[in-house]
């Protein structure tokens, strides 16, 4: 079981809460929980927003990655850093949460190809090329359609859309290197322009379906399509906004009545999405009849199923940063949820082991086989 992205570590550990205590009803995830879920596998986000520029971007992802570094030390029994499909392999035969790591945007290394190798070599084994914000060589899906998710508005101007050569060169290190490309958040520029430079197979990990939830960064059919071509995978977001087309428009008319004190927190300077999960967290009671039903997540799985088969989908909970999961899910330890109603659809074992991690397992290997291998 195999779940490829996790913002525990940035909104929870480097705000000095710690996984080694229950943090039942404060986060979604701590390491007993995720024992409780049966995740076997954890990739673990390293992520800082777009305020984090030249200077400090990569210097905080680096701290980021000890607070992780330190939590697998001090847990040796239950926790293995993971870099490579072997050990992958060790650490689930020894029943230890096998942690890997994903830098969830490019701006962390602050376009230098060295960064890059840095972040690899520290164990870093996907990079989502943009988050919500472009990059100098890569446009996200956000500044692509030009809509702001949190407040609908559009977002600022982009010089360029796609890659540059420099982007091409950070894809083609990344291939050289074994680190799997994360397309999710970045626009549909970025996207194809990938497609046509990689010569792996990429990794979604934390994207809905556009058809079912039209949202700016979720995939359409073509690329869902164009990821199953490539021998790719795409990791299926829970966040209710992502799954149910109705879950913006009425998250936006709740902030909307608590407009009063969303200004005055723009007036401190906070980024939009701060603000929003600081009112969905205030005003809990009325996000929550907002939930969408568990069964409307298996619909974004059998979508991308019945389009290009089995092999190309997979488990990307983004918990612990996202404000509302669907109906029955509290957090990681509600994972066997998932399994019970793919079962109740009529997936087969074999199938269900697929979307369980073994999809994204043979991404891995593919992605690490005949690579110049780091020292
Ligand atoms: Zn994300």
């Amino acid at each position: 079981m195999v779940d490829t992205h996790n913002d525990v570590l940035s909104s929870a550990t480097m705000h000095g809460l710690n996984i080694e205590n229950d943090l039942t009803g404060k986060t979604h995830s701590d390491i007993a929980r995720f024992k409780t879920g049966g995740i076997d596998v954890q990739v673990f986000s390293i992520f800082c927003d777009e305020a984090f520029g030249k200077y400090t971007a990569f210097q905080f992802a680096n701290i980021e990655m000890d607070s992780l570094y330190a939590l697998v030390k001090r847990n040796p029994r239950k926790m293995m850093l993971v870099t490579s499909p072997a050990l992958l392999q060790k650490a689930v035969r020894q029943k230890k949460l096998a942690c890997m790591i994903g830098v969830e945007g490019g701006h962390m290394i602050e376009d230098r190809l060295d960064y890059l190798d840095s972040l690899y070599r520290r164990g870093a084994r996907y990079l989502t090329l943009t988050w919500n914000n472009s990059t100098a060589w890569a446009s996200s899906a956000k500044d692509e359609t030009s809509s702001d998710p949190d407040t609908g508005m559009p977002s600022g101007e982009l010089k360029h859309k796609g890659l540059t050569d420099f982007g091409r060169q950070v894809v083609k290190q990344m291939n050289e290197m074994g680190m799997m490309i994360d397309l999710s958040h970045v626009g549909e520029h970025t996207f194809y322009d990938v497609m046509k430079t990689t010569t792996k197979p990429v990794l979604l990990s934390h994207s809905s379906v556009y058809a079912i939830c039209p949202v700016f960064r979720n995939l359409k059919d073509e690329q869902i399509k164009a990821v199953a071509k490539n021998g790719g995978v795409i990791q299926v977001n829970f966040y209710s906004g992502f799954l149910d087309s109705n879950y913006q428009r009425r998250r936006r008319e709740i902030f909307q009545r608590h407009r009063i004190e969303r200004d005055s927190l723009k007036q401190l300077s906070w980024q939009s999405y701060t603000i929003s999960e600081w009112l969905a967290k205030k005003y809990a009671g009325e996000m929550e009849a907002l939930r969408p039903p568990l069964s409307l997540l298996i619909d974004h799985i059998d979508y991308i199923v019945k389009l290009v088969g089995a092999d190309y989908v997979g488990l990307g909970a983004d918990m612990d940063g996202i404000e509302s999961l669907p109906q029955e899910l509290k957090g990681v330890e509600d994972f066997p949820k998932i399994t019970k109603a793919l079962l109740g659809r009529g997936y087969s074992e074999k199938d269900i082991l697929k979307i369980l991690g073994g999809n994204f397992i043979r991404v891995f290997k593919a992605n690490t086989k005949n690579v110049l291998q780091a020292k």
